[in-house]
C-alpha cells in the first residue's frame, strides 16, 4: 500500500521498516508503536533522502532521546572541528544532531551530514536563509524563506525547527506584556525582527500549509519552535510563553491532519517547581505531541556549569512528559562549545535522560543500574568501567589514585564498607587497623 510519511503509514495500518526498527530497539510491540505514531504521540523523524539514517522514535513510552547542537559561526569557522564534534556525539550515543551552522558553506556541511551520518539530523532554516541570501534581513522575501525550507527537505534533513508560533498576534502580546529577557531564541529573534522591519506576517505562519506540503513530500518532522521560550526563570510560564504554546497546539493539529509528524519545542529557563505543571500543560494543549525541551535550566546563575543546571531540569521534565532533551554544554551563554564541552554536555544529558527513564519505570531502564550496583557490591572495577556512562573517565579516576589494597579505593581504604560487609557475611575476620 502507498504512504507518504510515517504518520500516514501508521494511520493506514502499515508497519514501515522504520517502525519495525524502532519497536525492536525499544522492546515494544510494533502494533503499539504504530498506534502511537498514528496518534502523533510518537514521531519517527526519517527524511526519505537520508538514506544512511538509523531511525529512532521520540515520544510516549519510549526511551528519552537527546539532541546535540553543533555547527559553525562567523567567529568559529572550522568544519574539521565540527565534524569531530559529530563523531564524538555518535560515539557517545546521541540519537540526534542539529546543525545550527550560521556561517560558511552551510549547504556542503549539511549535505555531508545527511550523506554520512546515521543520527537524526535537524536544522533551523531561518539561520541558513540569512547566510544563504547574504543580504539585509528586511530584503529577504516571503518566497525566499519558504524556499530554504524546501532546500533543507531535499537535502535529507529529518526535522526542522520552524518558528511559526510567533505571528502578529503573539508578537503583539509579547510587546504589550513586556518580559525580563525579551526573546532569546535565535530563530525567533530573527523572524520577529523581520516582521517588525517589513510590517508583514510571519511567512512560516501565513504559509504554513505550503510548509506542510514540503514536509509531507519528504517526510520531514516539524519541530515547532518556541520563539518565546523563557530566557530566564523570571519569564518562565509567562503570557508570551503560554500564548505561543496555544498557537503551537493549533498548528500541531493542522500538521497531523496533513500527515506531517510534529514535535514541540519547550523551555528554556524554568525553576524546578514549575516544570511538572509546564509539561502537563504542554501535553494537554498539544494533544500529546512529543515535547522537546531546551534544558530547562533551573537557575540562571551558573555560567560554565549550565550542563548541570540543564540536566537537573531535563531529568524533571522528562519524568513528567518531555521525550527529547536538547543537550546544554558548559559553554552555554559563553562561547561556541569545544569538542570537550560537547562531550560534557552529552554525558550530562544522557544522565538526565536515563534518570527520567528509571523514574518513569520504562521496562528495562533499571537493569543497567542493577548491574552497576552488583558490580560495586562485588568490587569488580572492570565491570564498573564497562557499565559506566563514561568508561574512560571512571577508569582514569580509579587508576589516578592507587589504594593500599586492590579490593578497596582510596576513599576509605581498609574501612571500605563494601569489602568489610562482604567479609563479615562470608564469616571472615575484618582487619582495619592492622
Ligand atoms: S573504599 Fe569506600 S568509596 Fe571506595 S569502594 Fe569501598 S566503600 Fe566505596
Amino acid at each position: 500500500m502507498h504512504y507518504t510519511t510515517q504518520i500516514d503509514a501508521a494511520k493506514k495500518g502499515i508497519l514501515t521498516p522504520q517502525m519495525h526498527h524502532v519497536a525492536s530497539y525499544e522492546n515494544i510491540c510494533p502494533e503499539t508503536l504504530r498506534e502511537l505514531v498514528a496518534k502523533g504521540h510518537v514521531a519517527i523523524p526519517a527524511n526519505k533522502n537520508h538514506i544512511c539514517l538509523t531511525p529512532y522514535g521520540i515520544g510516549h513510552k519510549l526511551k528519552t532521546k537527546i539532541n546535540v547542537n553543533l555547527g559553525t559561526s562567523k567567529d568559529c569557522l572550522n568544519l574539521d572541528v565540527e565534524m569531530e564534534k559529530v563523531m564524538t556525539a555518535i560515539d557517545l550515543g546521541a540519537e540526534s544532531i542539529m546543525d545550527l551552522s550560521s556561517f560558511g558553506d552551510t549547504a556542503a556541511f549539511r549535505r555531508k551530514l545527511t550523506k554520512e551520518c546515521p543520527a537524526i539530523i535537524g536544522t533551523v532554516p531561518i539561520y541558513d536563509a540569512v547566510v544563504y541570501y547574504n543580504k539585509p534581513l528586511k530584503k529577504i522575501t516571503s518566497d525566499e524563506w519558504i524556499e530554504i525550507v524546501r532546500m533543507h527537505a531535499e537535502d535529507g534533513v529529518d526535522f526542522m525547527t520552524i518558528h511559526c508560533g510567533i505571528n502578529r498576534d503573539t508578537a503583539n502580546s509579547f510587546k504589550q506584556t513586556k518580559r525580563h529577557t525579551n526573546i532569546v531564541s535565535r530563530g525567533g529573534s530573527i523572524i520577529f525582527a523581520w516582521m517588525e522591519l517589513t510590517g508583514l506576517e510571519n511567512p512560516f505562519f501565513e504559509r504554513y500549509d505550503e510548509i506542510l506540503d514540503i514536509c509531507a513530500a519528504y517526510d520531514v518532522t516539524l519541530s515547532l519552535g518556541d520563539a518565546c521560550r523563557p530566557g530566564s526563570i523570571e519569564d518562565a510560564g509567562d503570557v508570551s510563553q503560554i500564548k505561543e504554546l496555544v498557537a503551537l497546539g493549533e498548528l500541531t493539529q493542522r500538521a497531523w491532519d496533513r500527515n506531517v509528524q510534529v514535535i514541540i519545542e519547550g523551555p528554556g529557563h524554568m525553576p524546578l517547581n514549575q516544570i511538572q505543571a509546564n509539561m502537563e500543560i504542554q501535553q494537554t494543549i498539544c494533544k500529546g505531541a512529543p515535547f522537546y525541551v531546551l534544558g530547562p535550566l533551573v537557575t540562571d546563575v551558573a555560567p560554565g556549569y549550565d550542563h548541570i543546571t540543564a540536566a537537573i531540569g531535563g531529568a524533571i521534565a522528562a519524568t513528567y512528559g518531555a521525550s527529547f532533551l536538547c543537550y546544554v554544554t558548559p559553554a552555554e551563554h559563553l562561547r561556541l562549545p569545544t569538542v570537550d564541552d560537547v562531550k560534557e554536555g552529552i554525558i550530562a544529558s544522557k544522565i538526565a535522560a536515563h534518570a527520567a527513564d528509571v523514574a518513569k519505570g520504562l521496562p528495562g531502564a533499571k537493569d543497567w543500574d542493577y548491574a552497576m550496583s552488583e558490580a560495586r557490591r562485588n568490587l569488580d572495577w572492570e565491570r564498573q568501567f564497562d557499565l559506566a556512562i563514561d568508561p574512560n573517565k571512571a577508569r582514569d579516576y580509579r587508576t589516578s589514585s592507587t589504594p593500599e589494597r586492590e579490593d578497596t579505593c582510596t576513599m576509605c581504604g581498609k574501612m571500605c564498607a563494601v569489602r568489610n560487609i562482604n567479609k563479615i557475611l562470608r564469616g571472615e575476620d575484618v582487619d582495619i587497623m592492622d
